[in-house]
């Protein structure tokens, strides 16, 4: 029988679990239908209420449930990234605790996987009804933004919950990297990935756990790691400063020359400003360019992705 591995992130969730659970057993002979066994990874993200409590509870119970607790909280992309590496199933899927990524969806992510040979599934939402309208204006700015700045496609809307076969989760185990934006990383890998769309569901039970500014920071985050464009500000500004200085430089030479405009210092002083400032930024702008050819070498990311071979050719 073949293994899936259903991860759950959770951080205070005491409120959302006892509804998860009955909501993923619903799922679990249909998989067993299908020759396929479930099994869940809890992963507590140093949660403070009852929710290790309510997971070992289960744990006891069933041997299909599994849990790792965190001795803080560390944030999702760690309890993404714990989960992940702990997952040994032939299929990996996140799910979120709050039931906002439906069960049911797994079920016909597989399907669609399995019958049209689809090596990721994801979920991606349509609407973000529910959702405050501040939270999705800066949400589609940020789409918009980050895939204009990186090579890495985004699709805005797409939710962690994806279902993967194994070597799919092998790849994204090989970027070991501290500062993860789990979004971008599935997307680094490649792999081909199949999304179904579906209509946002609002959480069933409790409070989201990212405040506004949380989600800035995050999306901070996930421009620094995927992108080395902010870097190479300095480099445009230090040009646009200098052409700037040459162009005034001109007006001043032509009015004192042609037209014999008295001489006047502070035109002078302001293009030597502009000259000097743009010289300066120009510099900086080029370290910039090292510094962020040493970044993405300190990632370690692996230059490709294989996604088939044909063994016996291999010498
Ligand atoms: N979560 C987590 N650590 C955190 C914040 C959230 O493991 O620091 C989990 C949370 O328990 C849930 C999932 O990540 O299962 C999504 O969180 P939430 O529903 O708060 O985010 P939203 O759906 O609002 O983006
Ligand atoms: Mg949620």
């Amino acid at each position: 029988m073949r293994k899936l591995t259903i991860i759950v992130p959770c951080y205070n969730e005491e409120e959302s679990l006892p509804l998860l659970f009955p909501a993923i057993l619903e799922i679990v002979p249909e998989f067993e239908k299908r020759g396929v066994e479930i099994s869940l990874l809890f992963v507590d993200d140093g949660s403070t209420d009852q929710t290790l409590k309510i997971i070992k509870e289960k744990a006891k119970k069933d041997e299909s449930i599994h849990y790792l607790s965190f001795s803080r909280n560390f944030g999702k992309e760690a309890a993404i990234y714990a989960g992940l590496t702990h997952a040994k199933g032939d299929y990996v899927t996140l799910i979120d605790a709050d039931l906002q990524d439906p069960p049911q969806k797994i079920l016909e992510m597989y399907d669609v996987m399995e019958k049209e040979n689809y090596d990721v599934v994801g979920l991606r939402r349509v609407t973000r009804k529910g959702e405050p309208v501040i939270r999705s204006f800066f949400a589609r700015r940020f789409y918009r933004l980050i895939n204009r700045i990186s090579k890495v496609e985004m699709v805005s809307g797409a939710r962690d919950c994806r279902l993967m076969k194994r070597e799919v989760v092998d790849a994204i185990l090989q970027m070991d990297e501290y500062n993860r934006y789990s979004k971008g990383l599935f997307s680094f890998v490649g792999f081909k990935t199949k999304w179904l769309e579906y209509e946002n569901v609002e959480r069933v039970a409790g409070q989201t756990k990212w405040s506004f500014w949380k989600l800035f920071v995050y999306a901070i985050e996930g421009i620094i790691a995927f992108s080395t464009v902010p870097l190479s500000l300095a480099i445009c500004f230090g040009i646009l400063f200098l052409f700037l200085s040459f162009l005034l430089f001109l007006i001043f030479l032509i009015q004192y020359f042609i037209f014999h405009v008295a001489f006047q210092l502070w035109f002078l002083i302001t293009i030597l400003i502009l000259f000097v400032s743009g010289i300066q930024l120009f510099c900086i702008g080029i370290s910039s360019l090292y510094l962020a050819k040493t970044y993405l070498e300190t990632k370690k990311r692996p230059v490709y992705v294989i996604r088939e071979k044909d063994e016996t050719s291999i010498l």
